[in-house]
């Protein structure tokens, strides 16, 4: 029986990007002849539309790029990829690199200004949290 993993739903092909846009990913989609992929949009998990305004993260907080805070709908959709990580008994994720809510090891510097900082986005940060290990699109090759 194949393993279940999370996977970012924009690497899938999904149009979730806050732009309107997806970040289809081939070999990510490849992963589905080892894997079972869920895949999860944070962002649109925790009540954001497509498309959104663009948000960073400054410090324990996320704000969209007209200073309106969206920390709550962040850490709502976090809980609820956890939930199904959880339910599904996901151990890995692939998860998009950057991204305020997916993004491991680097995000954006809360400037809008494309300067990238070590950080973990919101559910990248409580999946590892709870013990799940997260990739992005450009390390999947380690799964
Ligand atoms: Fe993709 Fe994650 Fe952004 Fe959703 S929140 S569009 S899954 S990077």
């Amino acid at each position: 029986m194949k393993e279940n993993i999370l996977v970012s739903s924009c690497l899938l092909g999904k149009r979730d990007r806050y732009n309107g846009c997806d970040s289809f990913d081939e070999q990510v989609v490849a992963l589905q002849e080892k894997y079972n992929l869920i895949a999860v949009c944070p962002e649109i998990m925790g009540g954001l539309s497509t498309p959104r305004n663009p948000a960073e993260q400054k410090g324990d907080k996320v704000f969209d790029n007209h200073g309106n805070d969206v920390t709550d709908a962040f850490e709502k959709g976090a809980k609820e990829c956890l939930e199904l990580a959880k339910k599904y008994n996901c151990k890995q994720a692939v998860l998009k690199a950057k991204s305020p809510s997916c993004g491991s090891k680097k995000i954006y510097d809360g400037t809008f200004s494309k300067n990238l900082i070590d950080g973990n986005g919101v559910t990248a940060k409580l999946l590892q949290e709870n013990g799940i290990q997260v990739y992005t699109e450009n390390e999947f090759d380690r799964l």
